[in-house]
């Protein structure tokens, strides 16, 4: 066997050449023009995604998890506030809650979606609950009509974290243009992602945009003149060059994802528990997640065959160390504790080759045999 894995977990390699003249282009427009920082290509790319999403206003920041900590900021969420969430994420979705001062509530997901469960959503809210952050988790919306009914009711803000969702379909809506605000990631491995951290918020609002603007550009006003306590939180022009030309070939990739999905779907042994995707929804697998009661095993045996495999999450957020001051008791969470253990994400990328995709199958189906 050799060292390195015959089946990598991604290869984003294939894509970049796939592109390469197109990428070259850009970046090198941004070298010659020299503007590095709020230039034409951020600008453009704002845009062009507000558009590809269907709202009205797109805010680059950073990365995806001050998306998240700048569309809080701008609700006004802060310190005696609750915002209800999902454990079963990556760790921004709670951190980010307690970057304000709030509290984050994790409450349950559904078990064929891994999206928050709106019956968890609505037994978690109390007085002092201001919003709701669903998490569009593995490339899948959450279940946003009951969540905004809730929402509407409760006078609560709905925030989405779209960073695994990027052209994600709700009914007729894509993920990013459903509740008050959403959030994206850039990540290189996102299903649109950067050469390095890049992230955007969403929002079809306004007031919110304006709040944006400022809170990721030092609380400007104008230049030099200062009206809140704001961040330095930009997407650089060099980077959204490249989403620029990578925003043109994504419906593309994702479409390439679905197709590897079904492949996956229909050989796969019925011993592994598969994605669902809900009526009304589309699934566009950032990751393609199964559970297996031995994940271990699992996960070890396909190493041995030369496939690497990771776990998303392998602790659910509301067990993690840095939040065991919210004192969860074990079992709390009964579904996401469980997964936690269960969970193993297959190698998915839009380049994987259909031998790949073969050599996956054969493995998975050979487990334990
Ligand atoms: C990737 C991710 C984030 C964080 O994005 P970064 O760009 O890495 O900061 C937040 N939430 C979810 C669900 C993610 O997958």
């Amino acid at each position: 066997m050799s060292d390195r894995p015959s089946v990598p977990f991604v290869d984003l390699s294939v894509q970049h050449r796939s592109i390469e003249a197109e990428l070259t282009k850009a970046m090198t427009g941004v070298m010659d023009r020299s503007q590095f920082i709020l230039g034409a290509e951020v600008e453009a790319f704002e845009r062009e995604f507000a558009a590809y999403c269907g709202a009205s206003h797109c805010i680059g920041v950073g990365n995806g998890t001050d998306a998240l900590f700048l569309a809080l900021k701008a609700c006004g969420i802060g310190p005696g506030d609750e915002v209800i969430t999902a454990s079963h994420s990556f760790v921004s979705t709670g951190l980010t809650i307690s970057w304000t001062g709030a509290t984050p509530v994790f409450v349950e997901v559904d078990p064929a979606t891994y999206t928050l469960d709106p019956a968890a959503v609505a037994k978690g809210i109390t007085a002092k609950t201001r919003a709701i952050v669903p998490v569009h988790l593995y490339g899948q919306c959450a279940d946003m009509d009951p969540i905004l009914a809730l929402a509407r009711e409760r006078k609560l803000l709905v925030i989405e974290d779209a960073a695994q969702a990027h052209g994600s379909t709700y009914g007729k809506k894509k993920a990013g243009s459903i509740g008050d605000v959403a959030c994206f990631s850039f990540y290189p491995s996102k299903n649109l992602g950067a050469v390095g951290d890049a992230g955007a918020v969403v929002t079809s609002n306004a007031d919110l945009a304006a709040k944006l603007q400022m809170l990721h550009n030092y609380g400007q006003a104008k230049r030099y003149h200062h009206v809140s306590v704001g961040y330095n939180s930009r997407l650089d022009e060099l980077q959204a060059a490249v989403l620029r030309v990578k925003l043109r070939h994504l419906d593309k990739w994702n479409a390439m994802r679905v197709r590897v999905a079904k492949r996956y779907i229909k050989s796969l042994d019925g011993r592994f528990v598969k994605p669902e995707t809900a009526n009304g929804r589309n699934h566009i697998y950032h990751l393609f997640v199964i559970r297996s009661g031995q994940r271990d095993a699992l996960q070890a045996h396909f190493a041995k065959d030369g496939i690497q495999t990771q776990v998303h999450y392998p602790v659910p957020i509301h067990q993690q160390a840095v939040f065991r001051e919210l004192a969860h008791r074990d079992g709390a969470l009964a579904f996401t504790e469980k997964a936690a253990t269960e969970v193993l994400s297959l190698p998915m990328f839009p380049t994987i080759s259909d031998e790949q995709v073969a050599r996956v199958l054969d493995s998975a189906n050979r487990f334990g045999r």
